[in-house]
């Protein structure tokens, strides 16, 4: 065993672990001593500096879910799911593949909307909006990918009667959405058989 005054001086300190020994606040380097010490990630901090930086970061948190304008977030969330739904329907139709994944990118679509439009915010309220609106948005693209085929199988039978692109009637928009995955499924296998 090596004296213990040479060990001190040839071991180099760990960083992490020498906090514990001798730390100095992060914010005002004043010297930490007895319980005058609340760890943060991986600073260490005196109490009145991170009772100070608590409140920062709370009244910043505050500014950024305050003062929101959810009548410019509902545009930015309907703008978004409008193009997500767009992209949905147009991707379907083109290449005949139901891809679920796009329902994804119609929730990001949304939420970027959203965020965008109530600058830069967030908040519970936005959340549910959005979610809201992705919802919606799921079922109008669901709509329209579902009435574009109904439409062409109807030409290809030689029936005139046509689904309206625009869903105007609830009734029928439930019942087209509701056709859902089974119609899909059946549809795509006819094309591939
Ligand atoms: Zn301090």
């Amino acid at each position: 065993m090596l004296p213990k005054g040479i060990l001190m001086t040839e071991i180099t300190p760990d960083p992490t672990s020498a906090t514990a020994a001798t730390a100095t606040c992060a914010r005002c380097d004043r010297t930490l001593s007895g319980d005058d010490r609340v760890e943060a990630d991986d600073r260490v901090f005196c109490r009145s500096c991170h009772e100070t930086l608590r409140h920062q970061i709370e009244l910043s948190l505050g500014a950024m879910s305050s003062d929101i304008n959810y009548p410019m977030a509902f545009v930015g969330a309907v703008l978004g799911g409008a193009a997500g739904a767009a992209l949905w329907w147009g991707f379907t139709v083109l290449t005949k593949i139901s891809f679920g994944l796009i329902a994804v990118a119609i929730g990001y679509a949304v939420g970027w909307g959203t965020i965008r439009f109530a600058g830069d915010k967030r908040s519970r309220g936005l959340q549910v909006l959005s979610a809201a609106v992705a919802l919606a948005s799921y079922f109008v693209a669901t709509y329209l990918v579902n009435a574009t085929f109904i439409n062409k199988a109807l030409a290809e039978r030689g029936d005139g009667q046509r689904i309206a692109m625009l869903p105007t009637d609830p009734a029928l928009f439930a019942r087209v959405v509701a056709v859902g995955f089974g119609l899909m499924d059946f549809v795509f296998l006819a094309i591939v058989l």
